[in-house]
């Protein structure tokens, strides 16, 4: 490698003697500017010739032979306002301008805590700002010195697949007096930091309002005890304060989802699993507490995703007095249904109506004295902290630090402290204290008995949820059945290929519709078994356990209906089988039946019924939804392939890998899976991939590869997208990136193919597919409801034309936490039918994020 500047002679200035280094050579009148990408490789050039320079992170600052000062910054812009170039300003003004960023992470730790550090410090850098990790929480704050650490690229390196944080944590009783909050605010000023990210739940949060509220009051104490210089006290007048909220209580107002509550339910449904194989084979009861704190938030979606029989929360004990009783009435329908096995779900915080807590052991003993059930208590404990983030986690961790890291470089003294939330799958920013606030009040709810308001501060689909457990499982008593005359018969079939939580959707969709007094027919084999009358009533015991199954139960097929099979058929045996609504669950296929459905509904008077379309595919393609069900779980497989990929990439030194993942002609895998793993280039087919892509990508890699450490490789990896092109197959590229990278790197392949399907559908999955299936059932009886009333009026039989209207068929999809129905009508306008999926893809926004933070604009060849 070779730098060569040749600088016009007329414009260099010849300066009798070299700068000395106690100087700041960027203060220099005159500079010579050179943007250039890859900082750490000059830096490595010049220490290793020995060169010297000063660092500021985004620039290089050196001598040539004639005195003059020449700065090599990465900047793109090197003179543009947000990022000066040094020297462009006064010192004082430029400490002022270049943010010195603290982040830590504080209270209880969480999977995806590191996810957020990686990315605070990554896109910070980018940013142009100089980023410190605090350790051990507000205790480093207090204690300073070593504890307070400046942060490089390579310092997060492997961040994202660690859980709990690796910056540490700590409660630190001395940041909650004046006086460590005065040591506190010391070592900020003294390491140059003005702005402070802090990770942690409601308490953390509330300490770094308090902190910023003190401020200046601070400030002025430490100037008078000399403590910190005059200077020092004007350039720090103010303080940024930004809140990420980790907790895996999900009990934080203002946001739908705190980063590590979805990795803390991946571990509770691992154990509700593993117990729910030895529950059935010894005809057990299980007894399972689960963390959370004051919020029933853990426990009611294991119960959902475990599909258990009966939860206790906080924010709504159960209604009766004599719980108890309630309960086993309960277990024991349950029981004579033909259960072997019983789980019940305990929130460590469970209350009755009195607010005595219900505890583990005390259940046990009803369900022993009362049921005669063996029963076994189960605490889950900190298994449930621990582990390596779920994709959810590692995603959420690293849009949400993104944006606190844009909300630092945006905020002004007179805003208050924000803290990024989730809302509606939007990053939302808002302010800290009410959420804080509002969080505390959601507490003082359930003490005062307010329960309706407590579960009212919960985030908004948390009802909706506590809902779909209470329908599907404990009112299987007969009082919410529908009138005779409004019962209606449901056929469900399955299209397309197996995608996690298709059998969890079947499941719950057959036993609420029970609940209704429906009768539900499972189809086999899609449309193709449909035509050959493949039709099989479900009862309550045929879809117990399939919550947590994997692939279709009943069967899947391709087979769209006036395409692949005959019309007139289906609708044949829609009217032989007294069909009155159909549920499909599938990706594009099952989309593409839709419309043929509906096309035809006018020469088919069977076809005039309600059709609803639950979305099911890997590639997260169907219109109508942000996610389909199974995508969340391909993304989880994707992850521990690419962890475990990286690991083998880095042992082998200098190896990247180029990973195929499935999508179709979607690029939503390759692109949040790419956030999830940390990978440094992804091929969508929205892009395509040509030469210049391709050429670009050699000497980004060629300039990591340089700047690492050579005894420390890191491993890499690439995602590509099945479908992106035929000619740059995922071994071309592979060689290609082999052929290049010389003696640098290699390159090797990792095509995940139908191991994306996943085994065991994730816990998100499951919860979708649970909510999305009474929203279907609700659906139907929605739209047929007036008809069958009138029949019923006029006493007649319920008529073979139940509705016409475009809104009986439609897509229940998720739009954010909500779940809608979208009729194929509003849709097709927003459909495109040749590359399979809608026009617009809300993860395009996650796009260049990727880009970002591998450090594309940061490291390059410098050949
Ligand atoms: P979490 O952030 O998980 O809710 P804690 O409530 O234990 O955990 O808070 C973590 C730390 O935040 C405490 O150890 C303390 O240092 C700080 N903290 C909490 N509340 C305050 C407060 N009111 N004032 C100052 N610091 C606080």
């Amino acid at each position: 490698m070779i730098i060569k500047i040749v600088l016009n002679p007329k414009a260099v200035l010849h300066r009798a003697t070299p700068l000395t280094t106690d100087k700041d050579w960027a203060l220099e009148d005159r500079l010579f500017v050179l943007n250039v990408q890859n900082i750490d490789g000059i830096k490595r050039i010049f220490t290793e010739r020995g060169i010297p320079y000063q660092d500021t992170t985004t620039s290089v600052v050196t001598q040539d032979p004639n005195n003059n000062v020449i700065v090599l910054t990465h900047n793109l812009n090197p003179v543009s306002e947000q990022h000066p170039a040094p020297g462009a300003r006064n010192k004082l003004d430029q400490q002022q301008r270049r943010k010195k960023i603290g982040v830590l992470t504080s209270g209880g730790d969480a999977s995806g805590m590191n996810a957020c550090v990686r990315s605070v410090v990554l896109y910070g850098i980018s940013k142009g700002c100089d980023v410190y990790a605090v350790y051990e929480g507000y205790q480093g704050l207090v204690d300073g010195g070593d504890y307070i650490r400046k942060m490089d690229w390579r310092s997060v390196t492997g961040y994202l697949s660690i859980g709990g944080t690796s910056i540490g944590t700590a409660r630190c009783m001395a940041f909650k007096t004046r006086e460590g909050r005065l040591l506190a605010a010391q070592n900020l000023i003294k390491n140059g930091i003005d702005s402070l990210i802090v990770c942690g739940g409601d308490g953390s949060l509330t300490g770094a309002d308090v902190f910023r509220s003190e401020w200046s009051g601070l400030v002025s104490e430490l100037l008078k005890a000399d403590r910190i210089t005059k200077e020092e006290a004007s350039i720090f007048k103010h303080l940024t304060i930004v809140g990420l909220v980790g907790s895996i209580d999900n009990d934080m107002s203002s946001t739908d989802i705190t980063i590590g509550a979805v990795t803390s339910l991946h571990r509770i449904c691992e154990a509700v699993d593993s117990v729910d194989t030895t529950a059935l084979s010894h005809s057990r009861a299980f007894v399972i507490e689960v963390m959370g704190r004051h919020c029933g938030w853990l426990a009611l979606m294991a119960g959902i995703a475990t599909g258990a029989d009966f939860v206790f929360i906080p924010e709504r004990p159960p209604s009766e007095e004599d719980w108890e009783t309630a309960m086993c009435k309960v277990a024991r329908r349950h029981r004579e249904l033909g259960k072997r096995k019983t789980i019940i779900i305990v929130a460590e915080g469970a209350l009755d109506r009195n607010l005595k807590a219900i505890k583990v052991d005390h259940i046990k003993d009803i369900l022993c004295d009362r049921l005669g059930l063996d029963t076994r208590v189960t605490i889950l404990g900190h298994t449930q902290r621990g582990g390596s983030p779920c994709a959810f986690d590692r995603i959420l961790g690293t849009v949400q630090s993104v944006a606190a890291v844009d909300a630092v470089l945006a905020s002004t003294p007179d805003k208050p402290s924000p803290m990024i939330g989730m809302n509606n799958n939007q990053v939302t920013t808002k302010p800290l204290m009410d959420a804080v606030k509002l969080t505390h009040e959601g507490a003082a709810a359930i003490e005062s008995r307010n329960f309706d308001r407590a579960l009212e501060l919960r985030d908004p689909q948390f009802l909706d949820e506590l809902k779909v457990f209470n329908v599907a499982t404990i009112l299987d008593d007969n009082s919410i059945y529908l009138p005779e005359h409004q019962q209606l018969t449901i056929a469900i079939l399955h299209i397309g290929a197996p995608a996690g939580g298709m059998n969890s959707a079947t499941r719950t969709a057959v036993r609420y519709a029970l609940n209704r007094g429906h009768t539900v027919y499972g189809v086999a084999n899609g449309f193709s078994g449909l035509v050959r009358g493949c039709f099989e009533k479900l009862d309550w015991m045929g879809v117990d356990g399939w919550t947590t199954c994997g692939g279709s139960l009943l069967g899947t097929n391709r087979a769209v209906p006036g395409k692949d099979v005959d019309m007139g058929m289906v609708a044949f045996q829609l009217q032989k089988y007294e069909i009155q609504a159909l549920m499909l669950v599938g990706g594009f296929e099952a989309y593409a039946s839709l419309v043929e459905l509906d096309k035809v509904r006018s020469e088919y008077p069977s076809l005039c019924i309600p059709i609803s379309l639950i979305p099911a595919t890997v590639s997260n393609n169907v219109p109508g939804t942000d996610f389909s069900l199974g995508c969340d779980t391909s993304l989880n497989v994707i992850v521990a392939a690419s962890d475990a990929i990286v690991q083998s990439a880095q042992s082998s030194r200098r190896r990247v890998f180029v990973i195929e993942v499935q999508g179709g002609r979607s690029g939503f895998l390759a692109v949040e899976g790419g956030l999830a793993v940390g990978a440094c280039a992804i091929y969508i087919p929205e892009e395509g991939i040509h030469l210049p892509r391709l050429q670009g990508d050699v000497q980004f890699l060629k300039g990591l590869y340089d700047t690492d450490n050579p005894e420390k490789s890191e491993g890499r990896v690439i995602l590509r997208t099945e479908g992106v092109s035929n000619t740059y197959t995922t071994e071309v590229i592979s060689e290609i990136l082999e052929d290049e990278g010389g003696a640098r790197f290699d390159s090797r392949t990792a095509v995940l193919g139908h191991i994306q399907q996943g085994n065991t559908p994730s816990p998100l999955d499951r919860i979708r597919a649970s909510r999305l299936a009474i929203h279907s059932i609700e659906f139907f009886e929605k739209h047929t409801c007036d008809a069958l009333d009138h029949a019923q009026s006029i006493c007649e039989e319920a008529p073979l034309e139940l509705c016409t209207n475009d809104d009986s068929i439609a897509v229940i999809g998720l739009c954010g936490v909500e779940v809608h129905a979208r009729s194929i009508k509003e849709l097709l306008p927003g459909t495109d039918m040749k590359n399979r999926k809608a026009q617009e893809d809300w993860w395009q926004r996650d796009r260049s994020l990727v880009d970002i933070l591998s450090g594309r604009s940061y490291f390059s060849s410098i050949e």
